[in-house]
């Protein structure tokens, strides 16, 4: 079996790439290299291609039959998305319609997809069930609700099959040491935790006056490892003949930032230097995942369910790309 995934040079891309690969799938990375690294994809797999272009992603497709596509190329910044709206409808929602007409050209018609917690904005209670409506506070998911419901619309008209996995907090890092976390900028907590400890320069909690127990956010963190198995289930679900499904992808466990802090300082046996700042525009108090339909849908369940394991994983390839830079 061959798949396709767009965005593999990146994060949860590449760890993905790996778990296809030690299941033994054939894989192409489709990627513009724009944010991901030509480092975190295996020789011989990139094909260097930019979404927009419809007709060099079908050639791509074409050069042996691909069964199904997974799509993570996309910009991830929520900031970023509220300055440059037009970036963002352009590379996440017109480059995912650019790749769906090259995979009908191409004949391709199985899809798993990156959406985001964000599509929901600020929810009414946690956890959060699939059923509960599209309310998106950024432009960054609302670019992302569109191609959900493009989606919808493929799966009648085109029996174009799509799963869209709904991301909580990816962390963490390859088990073996293979892959991480290297966004540039880095937006993401745990990295900007052992920044500040490398640094000594604090880093900024975004408010502290939150309803929560200790006045923080509250946030799912899923392992990348565990969010790339999702993936491998999902594309296999559809591999097999399954529906068009949305999913949840979270642990159903929220840990507050304070929380996230005494982990990292149990982990690496340091001081995190931090302190808090106001709040960050459009973060909601808590964000958890009601994941049971992830679990009884595709028999998915966490293997770092632990916050001291998924920080350990994360910490371990810090320190493994310190020594190597
Ligand atoms: N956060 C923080 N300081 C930072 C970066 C993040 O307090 O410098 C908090 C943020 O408010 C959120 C949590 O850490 O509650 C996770 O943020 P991140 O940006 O990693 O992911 P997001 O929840 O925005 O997808």
């Amino acid at each position: 079996m061959r798949i396709a995934v767009t965005g593999g040079a990146g994060y949860i891309g590449s760890h993905t790439v790996l778990e296809l690969l030690d299941r033994g799938y054939e894989v192409i990375v489709i990627d513009d290299l724009s944010h991901g690294y030509r480092h975190n994809v295996p020789p011989g797999l990139l094909r260097e291609i930019t979404l927009s272009d419809t007709a060099a992603v079908k050639a791509a497709l074409a050069e042996k039959p691909v069964d199904a596509v997974i799509h993570f190329a996309a910009f991830i910044s929520v900031g970023e998305s509220m300055q440059r709206p037009e970036l963002y409808f352009q590379n996440n929602t017109c480059a995912s319609l650019s790749l769906f007409t090259a995979m009908l050209q191409a004949g391709v018609r199985k899809l798993v997809f990156s959406s985001t917690a964000a599509v929901y904005g600020m929810p009414q209670s946690v956890p959060i069930r699939e059923e509960f409506p599209y309310a998106p506070v950024n432009v960054y998911g609302e670019s992302k609700v569109m191609v959900e419901k493009i989606l919808d619309w493929f799966d009648p008209i085109h029996q174009f099959k799509s799963v869209c996995l709904r991301y909580f907090n990816a962390s963490g890092a390859d088990p073996q040491g293979r892959r991480g976390e290297e966004h540039q900028p880095e937006t993401h907590l745990i990295p900007l935790l052992f920044r500040a400890i490398e640094t000594g320069e604090p880093v900024k909690v975004f408010g502290g006056d939150y309803a929560t127990p200790d006045g923080t956010c509250i946030r799912d963190y899923i392992h990348v490892t565990d969010l790339a198995q999702a993936h491998l289930f999902a594309v296999e679900h559809l591999l097999a003949g399954g529906a068009s499904e949305k999913f949840n992808a979270g642990t159903g466990s929220g840990f507050s930032v304070k929380q996230m802090i005494e982990s990292v300082e149990r982990v690496t046996g340091k001081k995190v230097p931090y302190e808090i700042g106001p709040r960050r525009d459009g973060d909601p108090p808590e964000l958890v995942a009601d994941s049971g339909k992830l679990q009884r849908v595709l028999g998915w369940k966490p293997r770092f369910a632990q916050l001291d394991e998924i920080v350990r994983t994360a910490w371990n390839f810090e320190r493994s790309r310190v020594i190597s830079h």
